[in-house]
């Protein structure tokens, strides 16, 4: 079933189009701003097509780094979010973009945002390549989004299904498992 194709929901024309005019949003905001240097912080691992993506047609002078986050108690439950792999450099003074895959219940951006905005950036901001409003919990500050979705699975660009699918240039539906 998982080898089948997935429905198309975002064409890859659509993706590619929506992230250029972001890229370009985004950099003339912190050009506008006299930021001498944006560090994105990509979300392993969903994030990382995006964000090759979205960091190559960005035209201010940027720097990128990962963190890896992982989510306990999942289910219906409230999951408790734990950073498993940390930046590598201290971030006091720097201009930091939180690169995100997908906002769904909004826990893991509201962790990432509190724990990063403790270590004293000189601004810290979000973008998310999508987002279930129907599915988010909490109050996620989010200052750019690609796509907002309805309440389905959604596989493709970065994000899989068992490891399946992240590859696919597309943003497509499987069946929820
Ligand atoms: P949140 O903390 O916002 O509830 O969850 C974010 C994480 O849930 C994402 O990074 C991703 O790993 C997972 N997730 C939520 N919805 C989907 C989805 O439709 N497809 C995939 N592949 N992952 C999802």
């Amino acid at each position: 079933m998982q080898r089948d194709l997935p429905a198309v929901l975002i064409p890859e024309a659509t993706i590619q189009a929506r992230v250029q005019a972001l890229a370009r949003e985004i950099s003339a905001d912190y050009r506008d701003a006299g930021a001498e240097e944006v560090l994105l912080v990509g979300v392993l691992r969903g994030a990382f097509i995006f964000l090759a993506d979205l960091s190559r047609r960005m035209t201010v002078p940027r720097r990128v780094d990962f963190v890896m986050c992982s989510t306990y108690g999942g289910g219906t439950e409230p999951g408790s979010v734990t950073l498993v792999m940390d930046l590598r450099s201290d971030v006091r003074g720097t201009h930091i973009l939180i690169v995100e895959d997908i906002v769904d219940t909004g826990r893991t951006l509201q962790f990432l945002t509190k724990a990063l905005a403790a270590r004293g950036p000189a601004s810290l901001k979000t973008c998310a390549f999508v987002r279930k409003p129907d599915r988010v919990q909490v109050p996620v500050p989010l200052d750019y989004l690609g796509f907002d979705l309805p309440d389905v699975w959604v596989v493709g660009y970065g994000l899989d299904c068992g490891d399946f699918h992240r590859t696919l240039p597309y943003l497509g539906t499987v069946p929820t498992h």
